[in-house]
């Protein structure tokens, strides 16, 4: 399922499920530069990169895109474009190549593939590789922060570490391994800094260390987004900065479709830090909203008050029961479909939730997400237009109304609404995605031209013949 694109998150490599390779950048002497293309970017190369494995055999391990595909004749392990894409990815892949050859048909897991490449890139002089993040200030890898002491107290990531070290000692044997402090230090390096390569879509197809954009900060109210168009990280403002200062800027490493309980705890395990953004600052009751009893009032209820604050119809006992039901009847399934999505069981969901949860819900917003995924899956294009049409304003909550998923979810609406013969309708959906994305991307990103555009060209041509 295709659910979780976290635009801009940086997922942690023990929650990710995948994290692969990459490519050479011996060449890249300064790997953050003002994008020529637009005032409003900062883009870079990454200093390592890893496909995930789930692509292995589907994209290329070099540019990372799909099409027709020719194994390395080496190790069999990765597939490349053409012999264009074999050797821009020689340099780091020599190394790798003999040791990919000796595990076939196993797969290394994608957090190990990338620490073989910082280990390979590492041996290779990799430690004096500089990104810059602004004219004159740059990071190497080892300036990147590990977390050291508090990763040692993390039992969870300790198993992690631990699972990880014995799957390398076998993959580069004893001679090349680093002692387990190093080991420990890059592997916190990368549950810091590691940003999941996305496609297109939004969704993960690879994991990579951009020297010069781990300096950015987060905000559950970020200013900035990161994008990739193959393996290049663009950083995009959102809002009109006075300059491009690194202080200023702030990006979300986590999906912002979260309660500020929840998104603070996981900023909290995943990078060691309590966010006191002003969003977090706030305590917000929407996310987990009682609808008001009363129909005609679209105040979101906090389910332990005794009435609405705003229209004072009770709460009853028996409303507050049925609420805690269908909550749990929620995110007992929500947990369920997090591998695949079923129309059925969304409806069913859904169906429960009416006149129960708030439509700022969050657990509607996510059932919504998977009716709206399954219906894709099954065409069945009513209802993916039904749900993600009612999907937009949870989006703009939470989102917000600039943001890559929001964009998306109207690039998507306004394709459905195409293919139902909805041309107007369309029209309208593909120029507001147009309005965002264009900001988000930029008209030079291959989502906008190779996508959007087509679209929308489709769409005018399609409402003028009505
Ligand atoms: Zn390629
Ligand atoms: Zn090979
Ligand atoms: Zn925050
Ligand atoms: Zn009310």
């Amino acid at each position: 399922m295709k659910i979780k694109n976290q635009g801009c998150r940086r997922v942690p490599v023990n929650k990710g499920t995948t994290i692969l390779y990459g490519k050479p950048f011996a060449y890249v002497v300064r790997s953050v530069v003002r994008d020529e293309r637009c005032d409003h970017c900062l883009q870079s190369k990454p200093f390592v990169f890893a496909l995930t494995s789930k692509n292995r055999t589907t994209r290329c391990d070099n540019c990372l895109k799909s099409g027709k595909l020719s194994k390395c004749s080496g190790c069999h392990y990765v597939y490349y474009c053409d012999r264009y894409c074999q050797k821009e990815s020689w340099s780091i892949h020599k190394t790798e190549c003999k040791y990919l050859k000796k595990i076939l048909p196993k797969i290394l897991p994608d957090a190990a593939r990338l620490m073989a490449r910082i280990i390979f890139k590492l041996n290779q002089g990799g430690a004096d590789e500089v990104g810059y993040y602004t004219e004159t200030s740059f990071r190497k890898f080892k300036d990147l922060m590990s977390h050291y002491s508090d990763i040692k107290k993390d039992p969870k990531k300790l198993e992690h570490f631990t699972m990880l070290y014995g799957v390398l000692v076998q993959f580069l044997g004893e001679s090349l391994m680093p002692n387990a402090a190093e080991l420990m230090g890059i592997y916190g390096r990368i549950c810091t800094n590691c940003f999941n390569i996305l496609d297109n879509n939004m969704n993960t197809i690879g994991a990579g260390i951009y020297l010069g954009a781990s300096v950015i900060d987060h905000s559950c109210t970020p200013n900035a987004i990161a994008v990739f168009e193959g393996t290049t990280i663009y950083i995009r403002t959102l809002k009109d900065l006075p300059s491009l200062d690194w202080s200023q800027i702030r990006i979300s490493y986590i999906d912002l479709l979260n309660s500020t309980k929840d998104r603070r705890e996981e900023l909290q395990s995943s990078y060691y830090f309590l966010c006191d953004c002003e969003k977090c600052k706030h305590v917000d009751s929407t996310a987990s909203a009682a609808a008001c009893p009363n129909s005609s009032c679209n105040s979101p209820c906090i389910i332990k008050n005794i009435e609405c604050e705003k229209c004072n119809t009770s709460l009853f006992d028996e409303f507050k029961k049925t609420f805690e039901e269908v909550t749990d009847f929620t995110s007992h399934h929500l947990e369920k479909m997090k591998t695949m999505a079923y129309l059925d069981v969304s409806k069913m969901c859904l169906k429960k939730q009416k006149g129960v949860l708030h439509k700022f819900n969050i657990q509607h917003i996510r059932t919504l997400e998977t009716a709206h995924i399954a219906a894709i899956n099954l065409e069945c294009w009513e209802d993916a237009e039904l749900y993600g049409k009612e999907l937009i304003p949870g989006y703009l909550m939470y989102y917000g109304e600039i943001h890559p998923l929001t964009g998306l979810l109207y690039l998507t609406v306004g394709k459905i609404q195409l293919h139902l013969g909805k041309s107007i309708e369309a029209l309208e959906a593909l120029k507001t995605a147009n309005e965002i994305l264009m900001i988000t991307h930029g008209d030079k990103h291959s989502l906008l031209r190779e996508e959007l555009r087509p679209l929308l060209s489709q769409a005018i041509m399609d409402s003028n013949n009505i």
